[in-house]
């Protein structure tokens, strides 16, 4: 089956058409600007030349008409008809507690959805725009809804309640929901396959480390605990996300700088993490550049970083009572080797270890540990696309 996946911001869309018989992506693109002047597609057919299309996108909608335009046009395109398309699959950043896994949209997952928004003002109705717009385009093409935080459905009370009052959670669903669910599902799956064992017996922790990160502790296939909490904000120090903090920090800076809420939101999530400590970049290759070039402040943000991911390797090895593996993905973990090395450095007295030669190698899937390793570590490139696709696939077929 061929599945289009689409993920849609609120000025943006990006898609892959995947064939499921055998992965192979198809053609993949993106939508820029939507909605605002100078919109314009680029479009990438494997195997074809490479298309940009400017075009005006007023909406969403507008967007997927061109995208299919571009999916059939005689020179680019890469099918002859829409019925080739089976089904689309698309990310949904919030699903709250109303989803534990992926669902066939309908009018009621829609609304359930619509009641999720508040949880992910800037993401869901972006989702929700690039669902209708495709329901607009392609009526009666099966549409399936994948989750961020379904994958983390499965932690319990005791690690996803936070420590206020219990009627916080009851009257305002305040709680950890944990997100790149299906990142940390994606790559826990493979590293099973790669080490020849079923995933109900392994006890598996995942660094999702990009310009966002997160770090899970999948226990028996299942998510036990995951870094980030109620929003994308907490976990470990990212590119311009504070992570965990102090709460106590927020209405004393709020009242010393004057600032409003606002402006204490725009703080933590753009202004702080790596960004904030180097006052330089958010971007880790920037950072190492000029940690390399002396820049004190520069090196401080990058061991901040480590510090904080190498707390909760050791929270999560200890709450599941054991790891058997460490794996690493997106765009720091698939090719950052220096920086693994130093994560788990820390691991080494658990059996921990890992082989300098082969974790030099980049953003490819494999086993980095040393011969002697009692818990391997491994890199595997993320592939969320491909697991939307499939899940995706599964639904549709009934499977
Ligand atoms: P996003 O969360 O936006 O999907 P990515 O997973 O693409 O982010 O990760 C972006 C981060 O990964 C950046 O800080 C960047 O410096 C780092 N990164 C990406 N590619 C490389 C590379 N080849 N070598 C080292 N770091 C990289």
């Amino acid at each position: 089956m061929k599945v289009l996946v689409i993920n849609a911001g609120s000025s943006s869309l990006k898609y892959q058409l995947i064939n499921t018989d055998n992965n192979d992506v198809i053609a993949k693109g993106l939508c820029e600007r939507i909605g605002i002047d100078g919109s314009k597609l680029t479009h990438k057919p494997t195997g074809k030349q490479n298309a940009e299309i400017v075009s005006p996108m007023a909406s969403h909608a507008d967007a997927i008409k061109l995208v299919i335009a571009a999916l059939l046009d005689k020179e680019h395109g890469v099918i002859g008809s829409m019925d080739e398309i089976g089904a689309v699959g698309h990310r949904v950043v919030h699903g709250g507690e109303a989803f534990s896994g992926s669902v066939i949209i309908d009018d009621e997952v829609k609304k359930a959805l619509e009641e999720c928004s508040e949880l992910a003002p800037l993401h869901n109705p972006a989702n929700l725009m690039g669902i209708s717009a495709c329901e607009e385009v392609m009526p009666g093409v099966p549409q399936v809804g994948v989750f961020d935080t379904a994958f983390h459905q499965t932690m319990k009370p005791e690690a996803y309640l936070y420590g206020i009052p219990y009627e916080l959670y009851e009257k305002h669903k305040i709680r950890k929901y944990g997100f790149h669910g299906t990142s940390h599902k994606y790559v826990s799956n493979r590293a099973a396959k790669l080490l020849g064992k079923p995933i109900e017996e392994l006890k598996i922790i995942t660094c999702h480390l990009g310009n966002g990160s997160s770090i899970t502790a999948v226990d028996g296939g299942k998510s036990v605990d995951t870094s980030m909490g109620f929003t994308p904000l907490a976990g470990v120090i990212m590119g311009t996300r504070s992570g965990v903090i102090d709460p106590a920090i927020i209405p004393f800076v709020m009242e010393k700088e004057g600032l409003s809420i606002k402006e204490i939101d725009e703080l933590l999530n753009k202004k702080s993490g790596v960004l904030g400590i180097s006052g330089l970049s958010s971007d880790f290759r920037d950072l190492e550049t000029e940690a390399n070039n002396g820049n004190e402040r520069a090196k401080l943000a990058l061991d901040m970083f480590i510090n904080s991911v190498k707390r909760y390797i050791g929270y999560y090895a200890c709450a599941m009572g054991g790891v058997d593996a460490i794996v690493f993905t997106a765009g720091i973990g698939e090719n950052n080797g220096p920086m693994r090395a130093q994560i788990v450095e820390c691991a080494e007295f658990m059996g921990v270890k890992i082989d300098p030669e082969k974790n030099k190698i980049r953003g490819e899937e494999i086993d980095i540990s040393a011969p002697d390793a009692k818990v391997k570590t491994l890199v595997i490139p993320t592939n969320e696309e491909l697991m939307i696709a499939l899940d995706t696939k599964a639904l549709v077929e009934g499977k």
